[in-house]
Formats: structure tokens, sequence, C-alpha cells
């Protein structure tokens, strides 16, 4: 087997790379490349995630003894 990125032979720790710089590399493109994509669908998801979090504020406050 070897590396898919460089080509040179893998290591068993780092299979199907030769080193955890080529493992990186191939992660890095993986997450480049999946984050362009379903990035508008987060976004819509993301929108009362954040009204929660924003309702856990003020409930923080009111829990304060004083
Ligand atoms: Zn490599």
């Amino acid at each position: 087997m070897s590396c898919p990125i460089c080509g040179k032979a893998a290591d068993a720790k780092y299979r199907p790379f030769c080193s955890r710089r080529c493992a990186d590399v191939d992660l890095g493109r993986w997450l480049t490349g999946s984050y362009a994509i379903p990035a508008e669908q987060v976004e819509e998801g993301d929108l009362p995630a954040a009204d929660s979090t924003g309702d856990d504020a003020p409930d923080d406050l009111r829990k304060r003894p004083n």
C-alpha cells in the first residue's frame, strides 16, 4: 500500500498514509471539501441553536441567589 498523498510506502501507524503530515493533508482536503457543500444548510440549522443560547444567558442570571 502506498500513501495516496505522496506515493511513498505507508506507515502502519498512519495507514494508508506514510506520515502524519500526509494524513493531515488528506484530512484538510476532506474538511475543506465537505465544509463548502453543507455550509448553507448549516446556517439555517444554526438559527434555532443561536436562539436557545441567547435564552440561556438571562436564565443564568436569574439563578443567582441574590
Ligand atoms: Zn505521504
